[in-house]
């Protein structure tokens, strides 16, 4: 199998539209082809190089600094970085593109309804409620910017969770991101 190192596949949406879920199945297809990958989990990354950081957008746009600027690394060091973060913010997504000499933007499309109803970690009840901790929550209280130039859209509200997957596979082959 054959790549152009450098890359990071960066996924962005709404909680429960779907990043984790194809970026996780993305990462374990590759990883049957041999393919060195970095899976970069939002949620985890909060838990650990985010650890000291809140959800006001300040804080938000600063843990995107940081997983943009750790995906520079390993995609620099021929690795290809998987980031699966909501980034809410065109501001954060243009720090990555700046930085990321190769980023494809993953944008993860789904109505906020359907997300709601989904509530796959049950945050969105939490946020509604106004319960700690969930004060600033995307779409709920925090807005959530469309991207305007991401390199595909997956609407994951029509699309079963195979059919984005491989839309996206075939379109990565399309750039020549990967190859096999
Ligand atoms: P996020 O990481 O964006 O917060 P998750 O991946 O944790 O979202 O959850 C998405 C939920 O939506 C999962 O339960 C998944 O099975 C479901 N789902 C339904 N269709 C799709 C699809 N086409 N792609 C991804 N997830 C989907």
């Amino acid at each position: 199998m054959k790549t152009k190192i450098g890359w990071t596949i960066w996924f962005t949406g709404l909680h429960g539209a779907g990043k984790t879920t194809i970026a996780k199945k993305l990462a374990d297809i590759l990883r049957k082809k041999n393919f060195p990958v970095i899976l970069l989990d939002g949620d985890e990354l909060r838990r650990s190089v985010s650890s000291d950081l809140g959800y006001s957008l300040d804080e938000r746009n600063k843990h995107m600094k940081r997983v943009a600027d750790v995906c520079k690394v390993i995609s620099e060091n021929g690795i290809l970085a998987i980031a699966s973060v909501a980034s809410p913010t065109e501001k954060s997504r243009a720090y990555a593109r700046q930085v990321i000499k190769n980023m494809f933007l993953v944008y993860v499309k789904c109505p906020l309804d359907v997300c709601e109803k989904r509530d796959v970690k049950g945050h969105y009840k939490k946020a509604k409620e106004r319960k700690k901790g969930f004060e600033y929550f995307i779409s709920i209280s925090s807005g959530y910017e469309e991207p305007k130039s991401p390199d595909i859209i997956l609407n994951t509200d029509k699309e079963s969770v195979e059919e984005s997957v491989n839309k996206l596979i075939t379109k990565l082959k399309e750039k020549r991101i990967i190859n096999f």
